[in-house]
Formats: C-alpha cells, sequence, structure tokens
C-alpha cells in the first residue's frame, strides 16, 4: 500500500473535471471510495468529485456536455465525458436527521471540510487534488494501514444520524477485510435497532456486497445479532447444537463456514447462508442423535419468505429457494440424474448446487465429510447432454402435442399426461427419443 499522491491516478476525464472548475474558481476533489480504492491498489469502482460549485454553477460550467439532473436536489449533478457519467457533488452539511433515515435538509456548503464531516468512516473521508495533494482530516490512511473501519466523529451519532451506516461498517468491513474499530463495534451492537427504520431494499444492497467480501466469515459470526435485526430467522440457528457426529459446529456456525468456502457469487452465499435456516424447527432426537426431516423443502420456503420480504428480484428468490430445497438430496451421478436436473435448473445454477454441496460437505465435521470429488460428475455429465443434443426437456421430445392430437388423444389434459409420460421414458433411457417409436408406443399403450 502507497499512501502518497503516487498512489492515485486519475482518469482523464476526472482531471480534466477538476481543472475546468478550478479555472472558474471553485475548488473540486475526486473524493471517498476512489481515493481508497487508489491507496490500496485496488481499481476504483467510480470517481466522485466533490466541488464548491453549487448544482446550477456545475451546469454552467458543464453546459458543453450531456448532463444528467436526478441527484440535483442532493446536490450531485452528472456530466457525460464520451458517454462515461461523473458526479459532481456540492459541498454537504447534512441537516438535522430527524427519522434515523435521511437528512431533513441538505445545506450547501463552500468547505471542503464541512463535506468530509458528513461522511461516514474514516476510509471514506478523504479527498485528493492532482496539485493540493491529499486531505485527510480523520486518519483515514492510518485506518487502511490498520485495517480499520472507523466511524468519522462519534459513532453513537453518526449511527442515530443514519441505521445505514451500521450496516455499511459491516459491509465495508467485510469487502475491505477489515476489522471495526472498538467504540465503533461497540456502537453497533448498542444502536442495531436503528436498522429497523431502513427500507428493505437499501438493506438488501448493503448486505448482498458483505456477502460476497471477503471478511464475510468473520463479520457474520461477529456481528449475528445485528444481521438478526433484518433477518431473525437465523437467531434460533445461533448456538443450535445439532448433536449429530457429523457436525461439530452450530447451524449458524456451519452456514457461515460453509459459506465461506464458496466462491463470491451472492447466489451461492445466499443459498448457503440459509440452506439450514429450517433446522431448527424441524429438529428431532431420537437414540441415534439430531435428525431435521424435510429440512431442505421447509427451508425453502422460509428462503422464499426471507427473500421476498428483503425485496430481492424475483428471478434471484426463485432460483436460491430452489438450491435451498435441494441442497441435501442425494444426487446420483447418473444421467437420468442430471437430466432431471436440467428440466429444472439452469446449467449454471446445476453448478452452483454443487459447489453448495461441496462446501456444506467442507463445514462439517472433520471425519464425517463426505468426498467432494464426486461432485465434479453431475456438471461432466450435463456437459455430455449438451453436446450429445440429448433429450432432458418436453421442448427437446420428438414428439409434441400436435402429434399426438392427430393420433388422436383428446386436447387437454390427457396430452399433457402423455407427453410427461414419454419424456420420463426417454429420460429413463426405456424408450429412444424417435417420433416414430414414441408414437407406436403411444397408440400400443392408450
Ligand atoms: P463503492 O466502491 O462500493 O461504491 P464507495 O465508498 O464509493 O464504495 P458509496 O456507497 O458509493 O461507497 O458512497 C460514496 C461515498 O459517499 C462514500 O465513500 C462516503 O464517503 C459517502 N457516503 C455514502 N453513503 C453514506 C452515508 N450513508 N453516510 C455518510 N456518508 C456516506
Ligand atoms: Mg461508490
Amino acid at each position: 500500500m502507497t499512501f502518497d499522491a503516487t498512489a492515485i491516478t486519475l482518469p482523464t476525464s476526472v482531471r480534466t473535471a477538476i481543472e475546468r472548475l478550478g479555472v472558474r474558481g471553485f475548488s473540486a476533489y475526486a473524493v471517498g471510495g476512489c481515493v481508497r480504492d487508489s491507496f490500496l491498489g485496488r481499481a476504483p469502482q467510480d470517481w466522485d468529485i466533490t466541488t464548491s460549485a453549487l448544482p446550477e454553477e456545475v451546469e454552467t460550467v458543464f453546459s458543453d456536455h450531456r448532463l444528467i439532473e436526478t441527484g440535483i436536489e442532493h446536490g450531485t449533478v452528472t456530466v457525460l465525458f464520451e458517454g462515461q457519467p461523473l458526479e459532481i457533488t456540492t459541498f454537504r452539511v447534512d441537516g438535522d436527521y430527524i427519522d434515523n433515515r435521511h437528512p431533513s435538509s441538505v445545506t450547501f456548503s463552500r468547505s471542503l471540510e464541512d463535506d468530509l464531516a458528513r461522511r461516514d468512516f474514516t476510509v471514506n473521508a478523504m479527498a485528493y487534488h492532482p496539485e493540493k495533494g491529499i486531505v485527510d482530516l480523520y486518519g483515514g490512511r492510518e485506518d487502511l494501514q490498520k485495517k480499520l473501519v472507523r466511524a468519522v466523529g462519534d459513532p453513537e451519532k453518526r449511527f442515530d444520524e443514519d441505521g445505514l451506516r451500521i450496516l455499511r461498517a459491516l459491509r465495508f468491513a467485510s469487502v475491505l477485510g477489515f476489522a471495526i474499530e472498538e467504540k465503533t463495534a461497540a456502537a453497533i451492537h448498542q444502536k442495531k435497532d436503528l436498522l429497523r427504520n431502513i427500507s428493505p431494499e437499501r438493506i438488501r444492497e448493503e448486505f448482498c456486497k458483505l456477502l460476497v467480501g471477503v471478511g464475510a466469515k468473520e463479520i457474520l459470526l461477529d456481528y449475528s445479532d445485528v444481521i438478526s435485526v433484518f433477518l431473525p430467522e437465523i437467531s434460533p440457528c445461533v448456538g443450535f447444537d445439532q448433536k449429530s457426529k457429523y457436525h461439530c459446529y452450530d447451524v449458524y456456525r456451519h452456514s457461515v463456514e460453509a459459506l465461506s468456502c464458496a466462491k463470491p457469487d451472492l447466489l451461492t452465499r445466499l443459498a448457503l447462508l440459509l440452506h439450514d435456516i429450517a433446522k431448527p424447527s424441524t429438529f428431532s432426537l431420537d437414540r441415534h442423535g439430531g435428525h431435521f426431516y424435510d429440512h431442505g423443502a421447509k427451508g425453502a420456503e422460509m428462503t422464499e419468505e426471507i427473500l421476498k420480504r428483503l425485496r430481492f428480484p424475483n428471478d434471484t428468490i426463485e432460483r436460491v429457494t430452489l438450491l435451498v430445497e435441494k441442497h441435501d438430496f442425494p444426487i446420483p451421478a447418473t444421467e437420468r440424474v442430471a437430466k432431471r436436473l436440467m428440466q429444472k435448473m439452469s446449467d449454471e445454477d446445476i453448478l452452483r448446487l454443487m459447489e453448495i454441496k461441496r462446501c456444506d460437505r467442507l463445514a462439517h465435521a472433520e471425519g464425517y465429510r463426505e468426498p467432494v470429488e464426486s461432485l465434479s460428475a453431475i456438471p461432466e455429465l450435463v456437459k455430455k447432454i449438451r453436446a450429445e443434443e440429448a433429450c432432458f426437456n418436453l421442448s427437446g421430445l420428438a414428439v409434441k402435442g400436435d402429434d399426438l392430437i392427430r393420433a388422436g388423444i383428446p386436447q387437454g389434459e390427457e396430452i399433457g399426461r402423455a407427453l410427461q409420460m414419454l419424456l420420463d421414458k426417454v429420460i429413463d433411457g426405456e424408450l429412444p427419443n424417435d417420433k416414430r417409436i414414441l408414437l407406436e408406443f403411444i397408440a400400443a399403450n392408450r
């Protein structure tokens, strides 16, 4: 990590914009995430500019560019540089927060100091100007060095102002692989219920980033009380003794361990976090130990409800729910099984299901882990089935509904049943996918 100006290479558009504002007598800096990421040697996702110019002044300075005004009441003008959007925001002091959510007023300021003071964490509160250098009023560089997320100012006050910052702290710690500074951490635990005032959409956005971060495991384990505020279903899992020789962890710890073995893919990690969510409610005990009959199916129901509540897109809800439902099904490596899976999910999701099984197994007690090597067989079979263009669903079946109508089967439900029966026989290898033979079979078996 380099903490001087040499770490920062401004894209041409950013440099040009800062210079142009300067020529017109305004001060302007690159600020926030882009400065932080440059110091960390990570490619910034986007470059934000903060300036003393008021929004209408920014519009005048860039009147020869295309402008987007959507954020203007917060002081943001988006300027398009050769099609690339650059957000330029006026220095702000946030007004009183009356509902722990949104400032009741946005006051513009002519001072960079004000603007840095309203930012959430020290590592996010640094600014850079190509001639004036780095402005770091809160020890952001020191915290980068120490790998700490620390609130700017008094953490309790800052969380009172905006409860989302509680989850943002966890998100940045997870994504950057940082710890959370002691006082900030204490305030997070103490103020966690402020997250109840935050919209599900904003929670979801931060939580998704948290889940795919390098430090997700540590954060999920250390802050399960905070996560429980918007995901109360995990509370019974925390500390839940599985009473099983196969498990060395409680349900929650097992889920988080499994999640941390997985690639940083959102759907996979969501499914792993939730795969055993129904274990506490399906627990039974006999002389062999703990059992969790139907925890996959019940878990799928709970998953659907949770993801709906957090306003995930329908596609994500459907896919994660199916992954949770199937996570515990035995999947013998046969073409038949592969084809049945292909009927239900995309090839990509079949790979996810196998990754989920792999991670689930790895998070079992040593000596009681099923081998993971065999899990690559199904994806190989899927490839083979694709290469052979073998039939695995109705659209690949050599016989269509029309053929059956012509063969004299009455329209309606019976057609559907006949097609499904033929498909099952083709998938099971009992009949070839051949139109003549299939129609003969139907004729003989009506
Ligand atoms: P990313 O790379 O994920 O976009 P980022 O640091 O740019 O990270 P954003 O959410 O895009 O994060 O916010 C941009 C900057 O705005 C932050 O770096 C921070 O300075 C400030 N900021 C954003 N949200 C808040 C908030 N709720 N409270 C205070 N400051 C905030
Ligand atoms: Mg950003």
